[in-house]
């Protein structure tokens, strides 16, 4: 099978396409025929050697696939071949035409959503969940600020936030990004690029702030968010890249909170509860993945250059 090979850590360039052997699934594992996999900014700090997991090499990429059960080790009885699934990590890395993964780690993808937008199931849709519900305790009466809306993570989020009854706010850098925030159910979206934003949130809140702020870049936004919280307010930090200093004061002021977490670390009763929420979710029309570039497998140098690039619009995933 035709697979994305790391064999050093570093740039984009070490991501290699290379004819490796088709894997069989032992005890417990099925082998997945990977129609999409999700390119993930995590997978660029992982390939760089500079996350906190660091995979033994050569490995192959990917914790997010969709496609169809290939073939099934013994005692497995979750699946069959020919069953749909998406994967929630794997064994043997997406970026490849045959993931394995543990049974454990597959999960029904219903008839309605395609490969490509199962491939951007588990990562963005389990970390807006896990976000929203264990981290930040949201509740429908209550409003959020999704900073950062446009990319995988914040259209997961406005999906869910907005299944949930909650008031959208959502930042985006581009015209594009903007647009496709208002249309997956933002209720207003601001330019997070353009001087001044932070006030005009400020006033569509009539002053009160918000009570729940997702932010997918801390290092650049978490002071100003602390000072943008209500009362009993809740900043949930998913993606920074960086250090910033902050004023403890203005949490102080609002009994608000900032609280981080990263997916890797949840408990198997939260995983439990990410994918029911997910799979009723899908299966009833309240979460659809919106697929924004498909890259050919053989191309993942480049899809590793784009996702760090600005000017999101929904999930970027590669087709073996
Ligand atoms: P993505 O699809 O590449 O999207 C990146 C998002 O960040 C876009 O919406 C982008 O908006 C936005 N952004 C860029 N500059 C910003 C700024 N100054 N202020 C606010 N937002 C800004 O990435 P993703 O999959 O959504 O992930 C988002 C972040 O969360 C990444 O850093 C990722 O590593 C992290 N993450 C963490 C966990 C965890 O377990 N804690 C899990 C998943 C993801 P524009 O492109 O429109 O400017």
């Amino acid at each position: 099978m035709k697979a994305i090979v790391v064999h050093e850590f570093g740039g984009p360039e070490v991501l290699k396409y290379e004819e490796v052997p088709t894997p069989k699934p032992a005890a417990g594992q099925v082998l997945v025929r990977i129609h999409a996999a999700g390119v993930n900014p995590y997978d660029t700090y992982m390939r760089a050697g500079t996350y906190a997991v660091k995979p033994p090499l050569p490995y192959t990429p990917g914790s997010d696939g969709a496609g169809v059960i290939e073939a099934v080790g013994s005692g497995v009885t979750k699946v069959r071949p020919g069953d749909r699934v998406y994967t929630a990590r794997t064994v043997s890395g997406a970026y490849a035409e045959y993931a394995l993964a543990l049974e454990d780690q597959v999960h029904r993808l219903p008839a309605r959503v395609d490969f490509n937008q199962g491939a951007g199931v588990w990562v963005p849709y389990g970390t807006a969940y896990h976000a929203l519900f264990h981290s930040a305790h949201a509740r429908a009466s209550e409003t959020v600020l999704i900073h950062g809306a446009s990319g995988g993570v914040g259209t997961a989020a406005i999906q869910i936030a907005r299944g949930m009854g909650m008031t959208i706010f959502g930042t985006a850098g581009s015209p594009k990004g903007l647009e496709h925030a208002k249309r997956e159910g933002a209720h207003q979206v601001f330019d997070h690029s353009k001087p001044g934003y932070t006030e005009e949130i400020m006033k569509a809140t009539g002053g009160r702030g918000v009570d729940v702020i997702l932010e997918m870049l801390a290092n650049v936004n978490l002071s100003a968010d602390l000072k943008m919280l209500a009362m009993n307010g809740r900043a949930i930090v998913i993606g920074n890249r960086g250090e910033i200093t902050i004023n403890p004061r203005d949490l102080m002021l609002r009994r608000a909170s900032a609280r981080g977490f990263t997916l890797w670390a949840i408990t198997p009763a939260e995983e439990a509860d990410i994918h029911a929420g997910l799979i009723a979710g899908l299966e009833n029309g309240t979460l659809t993945p919106v697929v924004g570039k498909q890259i050919p497998l053989a191309e993942a140098a480049r899809a590793h250059k784009e996702i760090l690039e600005p000017g999101a619009a929904g999930k970027m995933v590669l087709i073996p």
